[in-house]
């Protein structure tokens, strides 16, 4: 899989992405991850990248001309890549949207910054808008490298165990059941007698009433998602 990302601050998805487990998929070359920076396209002679606003209003605008320059130089002789612009008016990620996405061999991701992106370039280059949330960051860095690690951790090879994924929280629409290591007492808390019987149907039991009982008590709007669909 191939996340070529476009941005004003290479460094950070380099180093966010280089570390852990999804450092060590680039290592093992299941992932590629690529830097692009846009401000390294700009035909202005003093580098800009963005302007005021039409119409007024706080802050600046990332212009059209570097960001579709650094674009076409993604894609150039090649087809069209899946497009995402990450945005706080985009649909909300989701685990099921994530593990679609990871379905995809290569994906482009645009990072805006300042007040956003002219409007324009958006609808000439994106497919998708992703939101990591419903709330509003300085840049959309941290959300690409929340997006990449997502999508990443669900294809073969990336997670020790492969299948490791899928009884985690918000695969199926539950919560995943609480855990527990070594000791089996600490400050006086013992671990649930089951999970130290061996007895392994009681405990596959004991997992899924508890990620029952785990959702209803703090997400029952994912209860009543997983009843709907
Ligand atoms: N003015 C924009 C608005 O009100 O919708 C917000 C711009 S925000 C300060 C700058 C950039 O951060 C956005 O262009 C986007 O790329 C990114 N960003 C901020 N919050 C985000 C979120 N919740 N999810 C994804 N990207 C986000």
């Amino acid at each position: 899989m191939k996340f070529d990302v476009m941005t004003l601050f290479p460094e950070m998805i380099d180093f966010i992405t280089g570390e852990s487990i999804i450092g060590r998929a680039k290592e093992k070359g299941i992932i590629d991850v690529n830097t692009f920076n846009i401000r390294d396209y700009t035909q202005d002679k003093h580098k800009r990248v963005d302007d005021y606003p039409y119409g007024g209003g706080p802050g600046m605008i990332m212009q059209c001309q570097p960001i579709y320059d650094c674009y076409t130089d993604i894609i150039r002789g090649g087809s069209k890549p899946h497009t995402i612009y990450m945005s706080p008016k985009g649909a909300v990620l989701t685990q099921k949207r994530a593990l679609e996405l990871s379905e995809l061999g290569h994906i482009v991701i645009l990072c805006g910054h300042y007040e956003g992106v002219d409007q324009r370039v958006l609808d000439e280059i994106v497919d998708e808008e992703i939101s990591i949330g419903d709330y509003v960051l300085t840049g959309g860095e941290l959300p690409a490298c929340v997006l990449i690690d997502c999508v990443s951790r669900m294809i073969d090879g990336v997670l020790a165990d492969s299948e490791g994924f899928q009884n985690e929280s918000h695969f199926n629409g539950y919560l995943e059941h609480p855990q527990y290591t070594r000791p089996e007492i600490w400050k006086n808390r013992c671990v649930p007698q089951t999970l130290l019987s061996g007895h392994h149907a009681n405990i596959e039991k004991w997992k899924k009433q508890q990620a029952l009982e785990l959702t209803q008590k703090q997400r029952p709007d994912l209860l009543k998602k997983t009843e709907s669909e």
